[in-house]
């Protein structure tokens, strides 16, 4: 069976979480602290907190901008669940906006048509490591005081304009798990520019405890630490961090390979009529975390029929992008019309890609799709 994604880890990663569990330092530490400093290097940002993942990164950006119940934070609809959930756990309410075709992501405009006074944040998401147009939506938010937080999970290594995504003024929030590029197996990272935000979340994301692990090791015996506050635990364990830290030599290899294997894709889809393929838009580039084929209604058979011919082939595929606000955990929030969202929920479908995935894997999975558009 061809797979939809299969992380690329060797025995440098093995080596790495050797060595951390040896030193006998496991949890938050030193391997952390440099983790952090060499991704917000690699993306050209200030400061880097490593988080337990994507999810409890944008829980604790929300809590630390104070956001809460009363407000509302526009979000896609079209994306993973976390993105949505993550107003929730704040007390303020997620509302859906609808997102362009192309790129599938939300816009000035998608946010325009959903925004209120209440509108306190919006959740910009890279959906699948393709950039969206920050520019614009800076300056949508500028004069109405609204934050933005990117939810970058997808988007290591992927490009906005001259930049990294990550080397912008807002908070950026990163995933690594499995199925996305760089992984720790469980993971995330803040990235920002204010480093007074990033020494307020170092402090919330360990129990706001005035002293860290790291720091009383280094203190006097009876240099107690305070709980000035409610905080957290959503730290990464040193072995995380050290094999992240390795993931990262290799972030431009992979994205690399993946940009290879998407041309070749593109080359032998795009001519194929009722089939939409992804293409970098014109000021970024994406890390291609996701190969999400659009099948239309001019193709022979639907998005679903697409997918059960390929498994049958032994080609693994999944659904494109999800829509939340069809998910019955949202089924009390109210949402605007998204035409775009169901369509492209309805259509769109991820292809195989993975660092070692060869030529001739991708050959196979396109001579089958180009069969099934002849009507075989
Ligand atoms: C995967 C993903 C998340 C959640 O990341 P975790 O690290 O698994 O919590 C959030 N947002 C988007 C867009 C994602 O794709």
């Amino acid at each position: 069976m061809i797979p939809v994604m299969r992380p690329w880890l060797g025995e440098e990663e093995v080596a790495a979480a050797a060595a951390t569990i040896r030193s006998g330092w496991v949890a938050q530490g030193p391997r952390v602290a440099e983790f952090e400093e060499r991704l917000a290097a690699h993306v050209g940002n200030t400061a880097g907190v490593a988080v337990s993942s994507c999810t409890t990164g944008l829980h604790l950006v929300l809590h630390a901008l104070g956001i809460g119940p009363g407000d509302e934070v526009v979000v896609p609809s079209l994306s993973f669940i976390a993105t949505a959930n993550a107003p929730r756990y704040v007390g303020a309410t997620p509302v859906f906006a609808d997102v362009d075709l192309v790129t599938q992501n939300l816009t000035a405009a998608t946010i325009d048509a959903v925004a209120t006074e209440r509108t306190a944040a919006v959740i910009a998401v890279h959906q699948v490591g393709m950039p969206l147009d920050l520019d614009e939506i800076r300056r949508y938010c500028a004069g109405r005081g609204i934050r933005i937080i990117e939810d970058a999970a997808c988007a290591s290594g992927s490009v906005y304009r001259d930049s990294m995504v990550g080397a912008g003024p807002d908070p950026v929030v990163f995933s690594f798990h499995p199925r996305k590029l760089l992984t720790t197996g469980e993971g995330g990272m803040i990235i920002t520019a204010d480093t007074e935000l990033a020494t307020r979340l170092r402090t919330l994301r360990q129990h706001a405890m005035s002293v860290s692990a790291l720091d009383r090791h280094a203190a006097r015996a009876t240099d107690f630490e305070e709980y000035p506050e409610l905080g957290f635990n959503f730290r990464m364990t040193d072995m995380q961090a050290a094999v992240g830290i390795v993931q990262l030599d290799k972030l431009d290899a992979m994205v690399e390979r993946r940009r290879v294997l998407a041309a070749l894709y593109g080359e032998a889809l795009g001519p194929i009529p009722g089939l939409r393929v992804p293409v970098d838009p014109p000021y970024g580039r994406t890390n291609f975390q996701s190969y999400t084929l659009v099948v239309e209604d001019a193709f022979p058979v639907s998005r679903n029929g697409l997918m059960e011919k390929l498994h049958e082939a032994g080609v693994a595929t999944r659904r494109g992008v999800m829509a939340a606000h069809r998910e019955p955990t949202f089924d009390d929030h109210d949402a605007a019309p998204l035409p775009n969202t169901e369509w492209l929920a309805d259509r769109a479908m991820i292809m195989p890609m993975y660092h070692s995935m060869t030529e001739s894997d991708l050959g196979m999975v396109v001579d089958r799709i180009g069969r099934v558009a002849d009507g075989e």
